[in-house]
């Protein structure tokens, strides 16, 4: 293992659990490998086919994917191939039959149709299953085909299977544990935690001073030198973004699923080089990046998920050294839920695209600690309140405030609305609204109405998402948005003594 490790990839040493993971597969034990980006998963299913010279069928869900990793490993000496064109299936078929690659790499589809009879004459060392979250409704990058992979546990009763993932929360943990039938599997869970990544989110109020905003600060960061990355929600935003980033003087091009192949090819290989310095890109661009001195990974509006924005912003500083993710958002971005749940069709996935975002949003609003949010949100507890490496846990006690006074008129106001409504009409009653809605309801008669005129309903909706992530107010999701004040809450209504406070961040939208 050592020897084939330093052979074909020049390294010296194993990382955490790859070794151990690398013993179970030899010894026909199925695994599951939960590790961040960038730790390393792939050696792990690509050194036992070097030790057994039996070859290691891969799973991918993407042809460019496998065609990067192909290229890789055949500059490396590692005899490999992929199926899933055309053009030359019919050869790799046959060579792969004849025992002749170290590994195969394959798309889904091609591994549910393959008779696998040939294959297994010559020996298989293992069943990868790369991106293997994809098999689960609960992972935020769902493929049906995934679904089918089952089918082939029973045509390769010996074979060890290896899933592998970078998101694994609890249920998509579980889910790719059933749906792929691991039995006894072995499980490496590696930390979450990317300590020389700085955590940080910017509410904006109006996009188009932002833009110039974000240019500035992108181009003042450039001259520390290494590369950035601006992840966009939309392409008319990559669009954007780009033409004021290039209007300050930086090197940037778009990247877009609706470029053609030769731009974008050309955009990753100038940017692999060090000719361009900051891509802005939808989702589209990332897999399989393996650029390791990406000092900034920026983006531009709310993410879907969570998931997808750890995995987004980890690209990086993979190199180790001290880099930057910043979020960039605006309330409208939480209008997209809508959009996002409509676009997948059974009850269960709506829901889990939902509190996918949800979850993202929690993490642009949270006052506390956006390491341990994140960390938590993956199912890692860490006692550590204070990582001194994210925005909030860097703000000085300057930027507190006590707010006792406002947080018993919004607490009041939600309960006196009768706690079936979202954030929107607590607040404007506060604000001393005479809505139609308002009136309809005598709302205008509460003592509340009007009481916290001098504030912004922005600020209001920050005080809340604090008071709701402090666990004040709850809410539920159904078919809308509701907030009511929650036990704790009802708590702080009745028994708040003269003189009490409660001291909070002040948010940059307060
Ligand atoms: P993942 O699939 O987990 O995102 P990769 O397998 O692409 O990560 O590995 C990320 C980077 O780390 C690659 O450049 C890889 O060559 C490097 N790497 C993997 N294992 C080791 C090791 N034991 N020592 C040094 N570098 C390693
Ligand atoms: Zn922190």
């Amino acid at each position: 293992m050592e020897r084939c490790l330093k052979d074909y990839f020049g390294y010296s040493s194993f990382r955490p659990f790859q070794k151990e993971v690398i013993q179970q597969i030899l010894r026909g034990r199925d695994c599951l490998v939960v590790m961040a980006t960038g730790s390393g998963k792939s050696i792990c299913y690509q050194i036992p086919p070097l030790v057994s010279s039996k070859t290691a069928v891969v799973i991918s869900p993407l042809i460019s994917l496998m065609q990067d990793q192909v290229m890789g490993l055949k500059l490396r000496g590692i005899k490999a191939e992929y199926l899933g064109s055309a053009q030359t299936d019919k050869t790799v078929e046959d060579k792969a039959g004849r025992g002749e690659y170290d590994i195969l790499y394959m798309t889904p589809e091609k591994a549910c149709g393959t008779t696998w009879t040939s294959l297994l004459s010559r020996g298989v060392s293992l069943l990868a299953v790369d991106e293997a979250h994809c098999i689960s409704e609960w992972g935020h990058d769902f493929r049906p085909e995934y679904q089918r992979l089952s089918s082939i546990r029973s045509k390769l009763p010996e074979v060890p299977f290896v899933a592998l993932t970078a998101t694994a929360t609890h249920k998509v943990r579980e889910d790719i544990l059933k749906s792929l039938m691991l039995k006894n599997a072995y499980i490496a869970v590696s930390s979450f935690d990317r300590s020389n990544i700085f955590y940080g989110v910017k509410p904006l109020t109006r996009s188009n001073a932002f833009r110039e905003e974000l240019a500035t600060e992108v181009v003042k960061d450039l001259e520390q030198g290494g590369s950035t990355i601006v992840y966009c929600n939309t392409i008319k935003d990559v669009d954007e973004v780009t033409n004021a980033l290039v209007k300050a003087g930086a090197a940037a091009r778009a990247y877009h699923s609706k470029l053609g192949l030769k731009e974008r090819n050309d955009v990753h290989r100038t940017f692999l080089k060090d000719e361009l310095q900051v891509v802005v890109a939808t989702v589209a661009f990332g897999m399989g990046i393996d650029k390791p001195d990406i000092r900034r990974v920026i983006h531009y509006g709310c993410p879907k998920s969570l998931e997808s924005y750890y995995q987004e912003s980890g690209r990086c500083g993979r190199d180790g050294l001290p880099s930057a993710c910043w979020l960039y958002f605006t309330r409208a971005d939480f209008t997209r839920a809508e959009y996002y749940t409509s676009e997948v069709r059974t009850q269960e996935r709506k829901k889990a695209v939902a509190d996918a975002f949800a979850a993202s949003q929690g993490y642009c609003t949270t006052t506390t600690c956006r390491r341990k949010f994140i960390l938590q949100y993956f199912g890692e507890f860490t006692k550590n309140d204070n990582c001194g490496n994210c925005d909030n846990c860097t703000k000085t006690a300057a930027q507190r405030r006590d707010m006792v006074q406002e947080a018993y008129a919004i607490l009041a106001a939600v309960k006196l609305c009768g706690g079936f409504w979202g954030m929107n009409m607590p607040i404007d009653v506060l604000r001393g609204s005479l809505a139609k809605k308002v009136v309809e309801r005598g709302y205008e008669k509460l003592h509340v109405h009007g009481l916290g005129r001098e504030k912004t309903a922005t600020w209001w909706k920050a005080l809340g998402d604090q008071l709701l992530s402090l666990g004040y107010l709850r809410e539920t999701r159904e078919k809308f948005r509701t907030v009511s004040v929650s036990q704790k809450g009802q708590r702080f209504l009745e028994e708040l003594p003269n003189g009490a406070s409660l001291v909070l961040p002040v948010t940059e939208e307060m």
